[in-house]
């Protein structure tokens, strides 16, 4: 397209594009030192169960301190990282963190970690998760392991392998950002999918006739399966009643609460026990 224009169009675009490939590289090398150095760290949300608004788990997000650039979300790094393969040696880190950290929660609250297509690529993944939980002493069934549906449409035999060695050990398996994708329905019943989280897209506009059909029409077709239902980037009390009204089995969002240190976290569980004591008291 730059080069449709001309000579002087491709002149006045290649030192944005030589600028964007130097940039890129930096990135890159930012990124290696950046597990060498211990610049990650893990943010937590948690998702509520509709029916009783107590918390199930909890969502852990990747942040990386960038000694420069201060943080960088999630977004900006990770299509890297999945592009030169530092996703596996991140991914591995994410997961024994994680399942650590969780390790030290309430025994009801589950882990649930985003594990990358490109992860599901290698054949020792499974395994690997594994010696992640034993390390951590936690129990596989308070594992979640959250995969898109690019994973689907790879029509991969591996990663659909590795999802089944996961739900045969007893890890439960969510999809990601339902609806954003290009993946049929008929996925569904070859996946051992535990849950479908139904993306913020859905969520944000749930008000509008088409989403909320959407929403019920995924409830139905995951309760019909024995699969729950996540609804993301709840913010609103409208949305909420709506998503209950609709039947969602659980919510997660800046209404309740946004991603946060392991140590705040700490303290929310301190009050959820305290709410529930009074309930149980009362
Ligand atoms: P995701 O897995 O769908 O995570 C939910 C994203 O929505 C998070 O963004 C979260 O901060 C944001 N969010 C939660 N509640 C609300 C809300 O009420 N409103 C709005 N506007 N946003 C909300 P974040 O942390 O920037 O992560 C973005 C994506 O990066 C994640 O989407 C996930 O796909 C990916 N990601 C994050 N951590 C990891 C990781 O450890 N490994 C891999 N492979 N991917 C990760
Ligand atoms: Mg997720
Ligand atoms: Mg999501
Ligand atoms: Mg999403």
């Amino acid at each position: 397209a730059a080069k449709a224009g001309g000579r002087r169009t491709f002149r006045f675009f290649e030192p944005s594009m030589d600028e964007n490939a130097r940039a890129r590289l930096q990135l890159q090398q930012d990124l290696r030192r950046a597990i060498a150095e211990g610049q990650f760290e893990l943010h937590y949300q948690p998702l509520l169960g509709f029916s009783s608004n107590v918390m199930t788990g909890c969502e852990a997000l990747l942040r990386w301190r960038h000694p420069e650039r201060g943080m960088v979300p999630p977004l900006d790094f990770i299509p890297l990282a999945e592009d030169t393969g530092l996703i596996n040696e991140i991914g591995d880190w994410v997961m024994r963190t994680a399942c650590a950290e969780a390790a030290s929660w309430p025994s009801n609250i589950r882990i649930a970690v985003n594990v990358s297509p490109v992860q599901l690529k290698s054949p020792t993944l499974a395994l690997r998760i594994a010696g992640a939980l034993a390390a951590a002493g936690l129990p596989p069934e308070r594992l979640e392991v959250e995969i898109t549906e690019a994973v689907l449409i790879s029509d991969d035999d591996v990663a659909l392998g590795i999802l089944h060695q996961l739900h045969d050990m007893g890890v439960r398996i969510a999809l990601d950002d339902f609806g954003t994708g290009y993946s049929s329905l008929s996925y569904l019943k070859r996946f051992p999918f535990d849950k479908i989280k139904i993306d913020r897209c859905f969520v944000s506009d749930i008000s509008a006739g088409s989403s909320s059909a959407i929403v019920q029409a995924v409830v139905s077709i995951a309760a019909a399966s024995n699969m729950t239902t996540t609804a993301e980037g709840v913010e609103t009390g409208a949305q909420q009643s709506a998503l209950r009204e609709l039947g969602c089995t659980e919510m997660q969002g800046y209404l309740f609460s946004a991603p946060k240190p392991a140590a705040e976290l700490h303290k929310l569980f301190a009050t959820e026990a305290a709410a529930e004591d009074l309930q149980a008291a009362g």
